[in-house]
C-alpha cells in the first residue's frame, strides 16, 4: 500500500480515569490542606528524607515511615517558563513550573511559580509556599511558590 493510499484520521480522545493517592500522598494532602504543613518522609537507613513522600526508600529499599515536617520555603534547582495560555493551564502565563528542593527536604518537588518577573527565576533562588484560603486537601491547594 503506497502513502497515497492510506487515509489518516486525526482525532482526540478523552480518556477519564480516577486512581488512589494512596496512604502516604493522602496524608500529604491532608496535612497541606488542613494545617498548611508539607510533610515528607525519612528514612531510617540512609536518613533521605522525601518530598512528596514514598513508601520505600529509592536508595536503601527501606520501608519508611518517619514523618517529617520540611519547610514552606525552598530553592530553586530548576525552572521553565511558561509564556503561551492554553485551555489546560493552571494559572494565567506567564508563570513558572520550578523544580524546588523545600528546607528540609532531600528531594526535588515540582510545582509552580508565579508573582514577580518570570524572566527573573534564577537557579538556587528562594521561594516561598503560598496556600490558597480555600484549600481541599488537592496538591493545588498550594496555589504556587512565590520568590522570597
Ligand atoms: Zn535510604
Amino acid at each position: 500500500m503506497s502513502e497515497e493510499d492510506e487515509k489518516v484520521y486525526k482525532g482526540r480522545i478523552k480518556v477519564p480515569y480516577s486512581h488512589t493517592a494512596g496512604k502516604y500522598v493522602k496524608k500529604f494532602l491532608e496535612e497541606i490542606g488542613k494545617n498548611q504543613r508539607i510533610m515528607g518522609v525519612k528514612c531510617p537507613n540512609c536518613g533521605k528524607v522525601y518530598v512528596p513522600p514514598k513508601m520505600v526508600c529509592f536508595k536503601c529499599f527501606k520501608k519508611m515511615d518517619e514523618w517529617v515536617e520540611v519547610g514552606n520555603q525552598g530553592v530553586v534547582n530548576g525552572f521553565s517558563v511558561v509564556m503561551h495560555s492554553t485551555p489546560v493551564m493552571p494559572l494565567k502565563p506567564p508563570f513558572g513550573y520550578g523544580i524546588i528542593r523545600l528546607d528540609g527536604a532531600d528531594t526535588d518537588f515540582v510545582h509552580l511559580i508565579k508573582e514577580g518577573d518570570p524572566s527573573k527565576l534564577k537557579i538556587g533562588m528562594r521561594v516561598e509556599a503560598v496556600f490558597k484560603d480555600h484549600r481541599q486537601k488537592k496538591i493545588t491547594d498550594i496555589e504556587y511558590f512565590k520568590p522570597v
